[in-house]
């Protein structure tokens, strides 16, 4: 894994997974975030009527062949990732903050080590 920066931390939407500058406006949670293109979507869908367009994620109950589970995985792996590279760098930031590693660990439930080996970048 290569050293995340707080400098990498580029916030995308993890519906459409297009970056923040090719969005109108971008709603963070925690680790995610969302467009507002997804929450119009997210909108039509509430209201019950179907969305327009092909390239959604495919709703769990709905997908029932093997390819549409495997054109499912790249995008959860995508939005896995980009939860991780978030987290990284609110570690980074709270380094950076003086924040030791220990308390970073019991922060997160892993021992002092396992918070150093997962975000640190160092061998
Ligand atoms: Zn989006």
């Amino acid at each position: 894994m290569s050293a995340v920066t707080e400098e990498s931390v580029i916030a995308e939407c993890s519906f459409c997974l297009r970056p923040d500058n090719e969005v109108g406006t971008l709603v963070a949670g925690p680790g995610v975030f969302i467009c507002d293109e997804c929450v119009g979507l997210c909108t039509f869908v509430i209201e019950g009527k179907p969305p327009e367009g092909g390239s959604r994620l495919a709703p769990w109950d709905q997908v029932t062949s093997p390819e549409e589970v495997l054109a499912n995985l790249p995008r959860v792996a995508a939005a896995g990732a980009q939860v991780e590279r978030n987290l990284a760098g609110w570690v980074l930031k709270a380094r950076a903050m003086g924040v030791t590693w220990a308390r970073i660990g019991e922060t997160l439930g892993m021992s002092r080590q396992s918070a150093w080996e997962r975000f640190s970048g160092e061998e």
